[in-house]
């Protein structure tokens, strides 16, 4: 099978990482990771990420697209940057911000870019898709219309869908790949040092060897 551009794009700017024994923010281990914060960084390779997503939507009548802050932040703007160049309009690229961990809120007056208006909502990684489903319930509410949900790469393909989302759903790629609770991880129990670097390693380490300081002292 031919990898998928977008996973063609994380490769080439080593955001793509395999091989390694990572924690995510689940808590749970695995052994491929996506340092999305090493493609913000490349904007070349952003861009690109962002003209995948609007040749998807190149027949559809968007008038905003939308990320969650931060990471949805830059694929919305790229999103819309080439859907403005693509239909020879004005595409607005906004962002709502965390009001508090459970909730997104638009502030700067954005609102006024979702009130009325077809909302297509991009992010960059799915998940849970926890963070998704909470965004489109708050484009709703603030009077958008919501055409799509996008995401770069889809990482719960099984999970996170149309039906769990509540709206047309689409990803540049589905990456499916093992996760483990810790007490069954195969990296741990065969002795594999934790990544430290990315993700979550350097606290599951400092927990892990407190824990042990604990109960030896
Ligand atoms: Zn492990």
């Amino acid at each position: 099978m031919e990898t998928p551009p977008i996973l063609q794009i994380l490769n080439k700017t080593g955001a793509m990482l395999k091989g390694d024994h990572f924690v995510y923010s689940s808590g749970k281990h695995g052994d491929v990771y996506i340092n999305k914060n090493d493609l913000f960084a490349f904007t070349r390779a952003c861009c690109a990420a962002g003209k995948l997503l609007a040749e998807r939507f190149s027949k559809t009548d968007v008038d905003t697209v939308a990320g969650p802050a931060m990471c949805g932040v830059l694929p919305a703007q790229w999103t819309a940057f080439h859907l403005s160049n693509q239909q020879d309009k004005e595409v607005y690229g906004i962002f709502a911000e965390r009001d508090s961990e459970a909730a997104f809120v638009f502030k700067r007056g954005y609102d006024k870019f979702i009130s009325g208006k077809n909302v297509l909502i991009v992010d960059d990684i799915a998940n849970s898709g926890g963070t998704l489903k909470k965004f489109i319930q708050v484009v709703k509410a603030a009077g958008g219309n919501v055409v799509a949900a996008a995401v770069l790469v889809n990482r719960n393909p099984k999970n996170v869908t149309a039906d769990f989302l509540g709206a047309a759903f689409h990803s540049l790629a589905d990456l499916e790949f093992p996760a483990y609770d810790a007490a069954d991880c195969p990296l741990c129990r065969q002795g594999v040092a934790v990544n430290t670097t990315v993700g979550h390693g350097k606290e599951f380490v400092d927990k892990r060897e407190l824990q042990s300081a604990m109960k030896h002292g």
